[in-house]
């Protein structure tokens, strides 16, 4: 035997993805009334996920008009960054504290800021609350930092226990991450108000806590300037903070890898320091990252023609979500925290066999956490989840209310 046969023999085994293989048993599934609201795309009223018009006219303009394709450097697409900056920040440049890189998705941007994070603070906590998206805690522990969950739902699961949230938070040391979801929760659907933004950024500033905001759906929840109004509180209100932007849901682009990372810092010489770090983690991440996505939203975003068009389709995609959200809220009253909650993504209250059992008996395909994306109900379908999902959520509302009831027999 040979050297290389025994190579990997000391690897612990890995779990497949659970999405990827929810994927494969919807697809192998012969029923033709199945639902999916598994997998985190947007689907239009007829379940497809098409490339947006806007992309398809850009693509075609990039296809004409790009002269080279040379280096550009691990910074990427500076003009992207610096749209992609615009629409989050509402201003026209990126000012004297904060610098951008164009990264491979909102994963891209996640993975350079945690390993940034790991260099300058090796110590640090990161502080995400449960749930969450699964890949966030990996990305963290993957760059050598310590990852901490807290409390985020309350009991009902439609809503932020946000009382909870800061008082697991006191727990949180000066030099900490926060981590936080810019708007439209991934996967519970729930934002934070105006005024709790406030509350977070006077506790970062209180406990020395840096924010590391995620906005992977910008544009998915109430529009462009409402889905930035929590981020923008927040990068005002403290010196340092961090921004992993993701394109792939607001421009329908998710395999081709579009993202950003912003860092903002309190002097010039220590983001100077940063941007010199990031620039060095993500050239022995990838070097410099896929143009080809980044080049398709820069040529939207800088055509008011195109840009138009492209504001009118994502509209189009938010009013169909949010009339998704209505129309199951309107179904039943355990339901009406739907309609409160925006983006894709909902979460319910439903057990791993309530989970399976809806999927054998309805074809109802969701993850094992309950998480449904909203987008994969329409008109035609919506009657028939509904009953589907709903004796279990009855029953399960029925075991939390006798639960309580004998906590109160008891005490
Ligand atoms: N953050 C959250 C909350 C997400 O849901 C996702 C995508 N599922 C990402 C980041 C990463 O996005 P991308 O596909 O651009 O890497």
């Amino acid at each position: 035997m040979t050297l290389s046969a025994h190579a990997f023999a000391g690897l612990e085994p890995q779990k497949p993805d659970a999405l990827l293989a929810l994927i494969a048993q919807y697809r192998a599934d012969p029923r033709a009334d199945k639902i999916d609201v598994g997998v985190g795309v947007y689907r239009t009223e007829t379940g497809e996920t098409p490339v947006m018009r806007a992309v398809k006219d850009a693509e075609a303009a990039l296809l004409s008009g790009q002269d080279s394709k040379s280096y550009l450097g691990a910074e990427g697409d500076q003009r992207f960054a610096q749209l992609i900056w615009q629409l989050i920040s509402g201003k026209e440049q990126l000012g004297a504290h904060c610098f951008g890189l164009q990264t491979p998705g909102g994963t891209g941007a996640l993975r350079v800021g945690a390993e940034l994070l790991a260099r300058a603070r090796p110590d640090a906590r990161v502080w995400i609350g449960e749930p969450t998206w699964p890949n966030h805690a990996p990305i963290f522990r993957e760059a050598g930092l310590q990852v901490r969950t807290h409390a985020y739902l309350d009991a009902s699961g439609g809503h932020i226990d946000f009382d909870a949230v800061i008082s697991a938070l006191t727990e949180a040391a000066s030099g900490d991450v926060l981590l936080l979801h810019g708007c439209c929760h991934n996967p519970t659907g729930t934002q934070f108000s105006g005024e709790q933004w406030m509350a977070l950024s006077d506790l970062c500033n209180r406990r020395g806590l840096v924010p590391f905001i995620d906005l992977a759906y910008q544009g998915l929840g109430d529009g462009m300037d409402e889905d930035a109004q929590g981020a923008r509180r927040m990068l005002a209100a403290v010196p340092d903070a961090l921004l992993a932007y993701s394109c792939d849901k607001n421009f329908a682009v998710y395999r081709d890898r579009v993202g950003a990372l912003f860092v903002q810092s309190g002097t010039e010489q220590s983001l100077e320091l940063a941007r010199g770090n990031a620039l060095t983690i993500a050239r022995s991440l990838w070097s410099m990252p896929p143009d080809h996505g980044a080049a398709v939203v820069r040529t939207i975003l800088d055509d008011p023609a195109l840009r138009t068009v492209w504001e009118n389709e994502l509209a189009g995609m938010r009013d169909r979500l949010q009339a998704v959200r209505q129309g199951l809220a309107a179904a039943h009253p355990l339901l009406t925290s739907v309609a409160t909650q925006r983006g894709l993504f909902s979460l319910l209250p439903l057990s791993v066999e309530a989970v399976a059992a809806v999927r054998r008996t309805h074809g109802i395909y969701m993850p094992a956490d309950g998480r449904i994306n909203l987008a994969g109900l329409n008109q035609a379908n919506l009657g028939r989840f509904v009953p589907g999902v709903l004796p279990h959520l009855l029953a399960r509302d029925t075991s939390i209310f006798q639960s309580a009831k004998s906590q109160e027999l008891s005490a």
